[in-house]
């Protein structure tokens, strides 16, 4: 895998796709830095290298050239984060954007404006990618959160750069730690997927079934698998049309040795609130009118005792409704016993929107092996897929 580790940059003009799609409150204030603190290494090795560096990236989705998406209100907290001054244009591609990058000097960083200014970025355009290509010697990749889509500077432009183009170091680490837990892991690899919903990471568990050990399935996504197998759940969140497909998962797993570990008891409660009544039940036998929300204590153990046996962990998805203090426990429990399986030795990597706000809320990020920054993207790797930017490096 060529990386920045690769190249010297001095006197070069690196050309750096970012993700830089921070949040922003009403006040245009970034309110999480984490993906510009996740671009820092690779900015540094190619202006320590004696290089300059100029960032592309998107911000949200405008509908045409918006001045609340632009990238301007992040000037600062880059400067600040990485700590050299960095210059903006209003731009992406064009005159004024190829005198920018003229004038920059070694040592420099350029930030372009929002690539989705352009419609033609999201359509992948090739004459905008060429534009794209003029602003730099080298292109690097660091946008795992992109690197899904074919759009213009996450896949397009690495054509103009048939030689002179390398992955960044936040997407080599990406990469590394999907392959450690999916490849070349150490074994029992345990997987504990949640979340609300089965249907949208079938794919995911079908690919994994034969590289895991374990499957743990926690959160809404289990109800499904709980009535399929004859429970009653009562009132708990479930899809009635894919009964059929949890089956197909429960067969293939039996067929591939693969251990499919379900929650025995559930926190059910009355009403989707915080304020509901709740009561302890087996998960076959949910009362009519009760729905579950949380996995349960005997669950807790059980799921512990299997993270605890395992040397390999990938976690995506929430085990409960997290987002309520009253149903977070069997999230908080599940992300401590990874944590003290890491600190035991085992590789564990978290993955997925909500199980990174989960693992950030309850402080556990830094007790984790890799806390990966693509929600989307992740998705589609677990699931097997070539993601297109990564592809464009390689070939
Ligand atoms: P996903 O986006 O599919 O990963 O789902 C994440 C959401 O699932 C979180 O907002 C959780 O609150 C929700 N969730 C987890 N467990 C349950 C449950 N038992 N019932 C309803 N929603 C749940």
């Amino acid at each position: 895998m060529t990386t920045v580790n690769n190249f010297n940059f001095e006197n070069k003009k690196a050309l750096i796709r970012v993700d830089f799609n921070v949040p922003l409150d009403d006040a245009f204030q970034v309110t999480d830095t984490t993906r510009i603190e996740a671009a820092k290494p690779t900015i540094l090795k190619i202006l320590e290298d004696g290089g300059s560096v100029i960032l592309m990236s998107h911000l949200g989705r405008p509908k045409g050239i918006d001045e609340k998406f632009s990238l301007k209100h992040i000037v600062n907290n880059v400067s600040n984060i990485i700590g050299v001054k960095v210059k903006f244009i209003e731009s992406c591609v064009g005159e004024d954007a190829e005198k920018a990058v003229a004038e920059l000097e070694n040592g420099e960083i350029l930030l372009l404006e929002n690539l989705r200014f352009y419609p033609e970025e999201k359509n992948g355009d090739k004459t905008f990618a060429e534009q794209l290509s003029k602003l730099g010697d080298i292109y690097v990749n660091d946008a795992f959160g992109t690197a899904h889509r074919a759009h213009a500077s996450t896949t397009i432009v690495a054509q103009f750069f048939p030689s002179n183009k390398c992955f960044g170091l936040l997407l080599a680490k990406e990469i590394e730690s999907l392959n450690a837990v999916l490849n070349n892991s150490q074994k029992p690899v345990t997987a504990i997927i949640g979340g609300a919903k089965v249907s949208s990471k079938i794919d995911v568990i079908k690919n994994i079934i034969e590289k895991v050990d374990n499957i743990i399935i926690g959160g809404g996504m289990a109800y499904t698998f709980i009535k399929v197998k004859g429970g009653n759940i009562g009132d708990s969140i479930v899809e009635d049309d894919k009964l059929d497909v949890a089956q197909d998962i429960l067969n293939l797993a039996k067929s591939k040795n693969t251990r499919i570990h379900l929650p025995i008891d559930v926190i059910a409660a009355d009403a989707f609130s915080e304020d509901a009544n709740t009561q302890v039940c087996d998960i076959y036998h949910i009362p009519d009118g009760w729905q579950g929300l949380d996995a349960g204590p005997k669950t807790n153990v059980g799921f512990s005792f299997v993270i605890a046996e395992s040397k390999t962990i990938l976690w995506n998805g929430p085990i409960g409704v997290f987002e309520m203090e009253k149903f977070a426990k069997g999230t908080i429990e599940i992300g401590n016993a990874i944590a003290d399986a890491t600190d035991e030795g085992a590789f564990s990597l978290v993955g997925g929107g909500d199980s990174v706000a989960a693992v950030k809320q309850f402080g556990l990020a830094d007790k984790v092996s890799y806390v990966s920054t693509g929600g989307g993207a992740m998705l589609e790797m677990l699931e097997g897929k070539t993601l297109p930017g990564i592809e464009a490096i390689l070939n």
